[in-house]
């Protein structure tokens, strides 16, 4: 009877620790997920100074603008 007590234990502590990992797995993927979508980098335009988003920035002679009117005025 002891026996299967141990071994019920063990099950028990590696079902805990498998739990555990995975918890902590998805909380990182969850973490990373908000970064990408809300840890867009802001770029100061080098025209007008108006901060733009990484992916909607203009680059233009390896300097960023905010459109395409500030790009094209030097
Ligand atoms: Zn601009």
């Amino acid at each position: 009877m002891i026996k299967y007590l141990i071994v019920a234990a063990v099950l028990f502590v590696i079902y805990i620790a498998f739990f555990k990992k995975t918890a902590i797995k998805e909380e990182k993927e969850q973490k990373n997920k908000d970064k990408k979508n809300s840890g867009d980098i802001m770029i100061e335009c080098s025209e007008c100074t108006t901060f733009v988003s990484e992916s909607e920035a203009i680059i233009k002679d390896g300097k960023f603008f905010c459109s395409k009117q500030c790009a094209n005025l030097r």
